[in-house]
């Protein structure tokens, strides 16, 4: 068995070394908001979204059995 070394890269954002983990949901970012910084350079850089404001929607909902 051969132990798992966490891979580590770095925000595509701000170049911060991040953990690549199961647990890191914002990976390759270091978090959420680099996540959403990214998403929207993306957005106007490929898409020049002109005169509609975008919003990168989080599908994070509550676990409806709780
Ligand atoms: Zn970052």
């Amino acid at each position: 068995m051969t132990q798992n070394t966490p891979k580590i890269v770095n925000c595509p954002s701000c170049q911060k070394p991040v953990t690549w983990t199961e647990d890191n949901k914002y990976r390759p970012f270091c978090s959420d908001h680099c996540r959403i910084l990214d998403l929207g350079d993306w957005a106007a850089e490929k898409h020049s979204i002109v005169g509609e404001p975008f919003y990168p929607v989080e599908q994070d909902e509550k676990d409806p059995l709780q």
